[in-house]
């Protein structure tokens, strides 16, 4: 054990020895205990940043827990080498948050730290090696081996070196062992470069010497030297009349941006030049990357009858519930309800929180609060750069945003008063995380949060999920229920179109009922819009040797290539590998080689010749990848440059534009076969949100949903917007089944890049957990859909949980310890068991 020291006096104050208990983005289930130094036995504080050493090499920031003064038992404590923060970044109630996700998502609180912070916020630790600078060949007595040589050569040439530097150097990974013996031939140093990622955004600024600015004479001085020089007296001449220094001497400290002085007849030259001799002096000024304008608080939102009818429930069912279920139809203005409950939350002094599924496809919603709430709201968004990110943490922080707009990890910000979470579509699963862990849902890690806040929470949507629906059917949420669409604007008329018959018919054309194609004319010729909807993006899902049926797979992946057409290759959806497009079979040579099936790609292709008078355009990942290729596509078939907009679900939220009288679903079968317990349920509410962006204004709107079986009772359902009758028949299904709502599900993922393997282990863990859980309870293992992804090969077991009358965290920690211990066999060592808890 460790001398330590204790209350050891000096000059009559006593010296406590404290320690600190830090929480580390590792997955690791534990949190570790450092020593505080003396010196910031009164500065550390729970949630501050420290930098700590983590084994043998690393060197890690991690958050502190706890400040106390037991001496842990197991091992010695290091000390803790930094604090980073003089005030805590992270919140206590955060800590507890992040503690419930690990204990009820199965993973470690270090995975969720570390997708928690934005990574500006973490350090990064690199160990560097140097030459030693008294080391000579000439002068060591020490001899070197072949690797070792190779290190100290490239070391003569490179002034340092990072630890992935040299393991690519020498080809292998572990150095220690090499590193020490180098140490001891005093051949080399190691050394921390520890930095800090996150940089403030800063601009470059000119503005007037002091001295000139002091004393009028000199100016006029100035002016008169460089009567020859007229480009710099027009610099000059610029700057006085944008910063008028001679009224306003106290201006000049915060000059000009270069581009605010740079313009048609000033050249960035002349500023050089004055800088150079001394008239101007050049510094660096740090803005806030949101430049929002304060929100105009008198913009009046005018809720109609029922809007405030619905708002008075909401706020009554708040009075003796933590959560509310908004049922409203699409176009029923649920977001004017909540820009009034915001407003009310914030008067009131607390923080409110508005969760969307992703921000990119909701701009308009984005924009119309940005008027309203102005620099009072910060955006949380994942395609933010990590800056942006971290100044939205700060703000969070420090109060300046106390509403805070954006996408599921956005539940992760500092927060220490919220009040209101609004989960708009809360049904979406983009709320639900898949990789890395935590695999959380947002929405239901929501409703802890806003619990630990004592805080209320509103659910959203014009098709709830199950689940929710049956909380408020079962009184657990308040439930309140918009049925009309807003200024009386009508739902849209849904018709159905055979495709079995027109095939039979032969009048399909590239697999377009005449139907639909007659609707698509008609459209165009009245000027107005229409969306046509595929999920599947690409030309075609794959291609097809006519002759001997040869079908291109991945490599990594067990899926068949999908064909696109303007890149000419070949892609893999789940991996991203790329391959050239044959032009002969390689299984049998011949070169009749044809395309099978419909992405939008090919859609879009069609709907050219099919409607050769209409703008056709696509909107999927493929066109949007870009940054802003979103918004300008949003924005031309806002402005009606569009006629026809063809996409994958992208299309089905957001785009509330008034043009938009038809909506086309290309292909209802494949959603409704999609083997999933939740597959009628996901077909009934993304066409539902499709439907609804038609006839949003007085025009009546028409949807036209192809399909091969018109016989199906859900597109009955569908057509008379009927939710109950949805919603009875799946809970009637799930009760029988023993799915949720009823039951809880645990997903266990084995994967490993050899097939027998992947299959022996599951069923090994299978049968471990049935000896305790019962056969009923663990179902499979079975290979899922797609059995091999990036070179693993997977297999699921299910385990179906009860909701009541169990043990659920006993069960959890048994499920961990079991697959812990199947993993630590020799046999298994390189297989892996993912754990994920309501699996969507
Ligand atoms: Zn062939
Ligand atoms: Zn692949």
């Amino acid at each position: 054990m460790q001398q330590l020291e204790f209350n050891i006096s000096e000059g009559g104050g006593e010296r406590q020895t404290l320690f600190c208990d830090v929480l580390l983005p590792v997955p690791v289930p534990k949190l570790f205990t450092y020593r505080v130094p003396f010196d910031l036995n009164d500065t550390l504080l729970p949630g501050c940043r420290v930098v700590v050493q983590f084994g043998k090499k690393k060197i890690l920031t991690g958050i502190v827990a706890e400040v106390h003064d037991r001496i842990p038992e197991a091992y010695d404590a290091r000390l803790l080498l930094e604090q980073l923060d003089e005030q805590p970044i992270v919140q206590p109630v955060q800590l507890k948050l992040f503690q419930w996700m690990a204990d009820y998502y199965m993973c470690t609180p270090g995975e969720v730290l570390n997708v928690a912070l934005p990574t500006g916020l973490k350090l990064s630790s690199q160990s560097q090696v140097q030459l030693h600078p008294d080391f000579s060949y000439r002068t060591t007595e020490h001899t070197f081996n072949e690797k070792e040589k190779l290190l100290l050569d490239s070391l003569q040439q490179n002034q340092s070196m990072s630890y992935a530097d040299v393991e690519a150097l020498l080809g292998q990974k572990t150095l220690y062992q090499l590193f020490k013996n180098l140490l001891a031939k005093e051949a080399i140093l190691l050394f921390e470069q520890v930095q800090e990622k996150y940089k403030p955004k800063t601009v470059r600024k000119v503005r007037l010497q002091e001295g000139l600015v002091q004393d009028r004479n000199s100016l006029e001085a100035l002016f008169k030297a460089l009567e020859s020089h007229p480009k710099q007296s027009d610099v000059l001449l610029k700057y006085l009349r944008e910063v008028p220094v001679l009224q306003h001497p106290e201006r000049n400290a915060s000059g000009l941006t270069k581009a605010e002085l740079v313009d048609a007849q000033i050249s960035p030259s002349s500023v050089r030049t004055l800088v150079k001799n001394g008239v101007l002096e050049e510094f660096e000024e740090t803005v806030p990357r949101f430049w929002i304008p304060d929100g105009d608080s008198s913009i009046d939102i005018r809720l109609t009858e029922d809007q405030q009818k619905a708002r008075q429930q909401i706020l009554e069912h708040f009075e003796d519930k933590d959560t509310v279920l908004l049922h409203g139809i699409t176009g029923s203005g649920k977001t004017e309800l909540y820009i009034s409950l915001i407003r009310e939350a914030l008067d009131n002094g607390v923080q409110v929180l508005y969760l969307l599924p992703e921000i990119a496809l909701t701009t308009q919603i984005v924009g119309r609060l940005k008027k309203i709430f102005g620099g009072q709201m910060g955006v949380y968004h994942s395609r933010f750069s990590d800056n942006e990110r971290v100044e939205v943490w700060q703000g969070v922080l420090n109060g300046s945003f106390p509403l805070v707009v954006g996408v599921r990890s956005s539940i992760f910000l500092p927060f220490h008063n919220l009040g209101l979470i609004i989960v708009d579509e809360e049904h979406e699963t983009s709320y639900k995380q898949y990789d890395p862990a935590p695999r959380y849902h947002a929405r239901d890690t929501a409703l802890v949060l806003s619990k630990m806040h004592g805080g209320k929470t509103l659910l959203g949507s014009a098709t709830p999920s199950v689940e929710s629906y049956y909380q408020a059917e079962n009184d657990k949420y308040g439930l309140v229920e918009l049925t009309k669409r807003y200024a009386d604007a009508q739902l849209p008329l849904i018709e159905l179109a055979d495709t079995r018959v027109a095939q039979k018919h032969k009048t399909m054309k590239a697999m377009f009922t005449q139907q639909l194609v007659e609707a698509l004319k008609n459209v165009v010729e009245r000027r107005e819009q229409a969306i046509v909807f595929q999920n599947r993006r690409g030309y075609a899902p794959y291609i097809n040797c006519e002759e001997c049926s040869w079908i291109p797979k991945c490599v990594n992946c067990a899926v068949s290539l999908t064909y696109h057409m303007q890149a000419n290759e070949l892609r893999c959806h789940y991996c991203g590998l790329k391959e050239y497009v044959p032009t002969a079979c390689p299984a049998c040579g011949s070169h009749k080689i044809k395309t099978v099936g419909y992405g939008t790609e090919k859609l879009e292709e069609s709907l050219r010749l099919l409607v050769p008078e209409a703008t056709v355009e696509r909107m999927d990942l493929d066109t949007t990848r870009r940054k802003n290729s979103f918004q300008t596509l949003f924005d031309s078939f806002g402005e009606g440059k569009i006629d026809i907009l063809v996409g994958t679900q992208m299309v089905s939220k957001g785009l509330d534009f008034e043009g938009v009288t038809l909506v086309g679903i290309f292909d209802a079968d494949r959603m409704l076969h999609y083997p999933d317990f939740r597959s009628h349920e996901r077909t009934y509410q993304l066409v539902t949100q499709v439907a609804g962006r038609a006839g949003r204004s007085k025009k009546p709107g028409k949807v036209i949903i192809q399909t091969s079986n018109l016989e199906q009772p859900i597109l009955e359902r569908i057509i008379q917007s009927d939710y109950g009758g949805v919603y009875r028949n799946e809970i009637r299904e799930r009760r029988e089944y023993f799915y949720p709502p009823f039951s809880r599900l645990i997903r266990l993922v084995v994967r490993h890049s050899e097939k027998d393997l992947a299959e022996a282990a599951a069923k090994e863990l299978a049968a471990r957990l049935q000896h305790k859980l019962g056969k009923e309870r663990v179902l499979g293992p079975e290979e899922p859909l797609v059995g091999r992804i990036r070179g693993l090969y997977l297999m699921h077991i299910t385990i179906k949980l009860e909701r009541q009358g169990i043990d659920m965290q006993g069960v959890k920690q048994f499920i961990a310890a079991q697959s812990q211990e199947l993993v630590s066999q020799k046999d298994y060592k390189k297989v892996e068991v993912v754990p994920d808890v309501d699996p969507y």
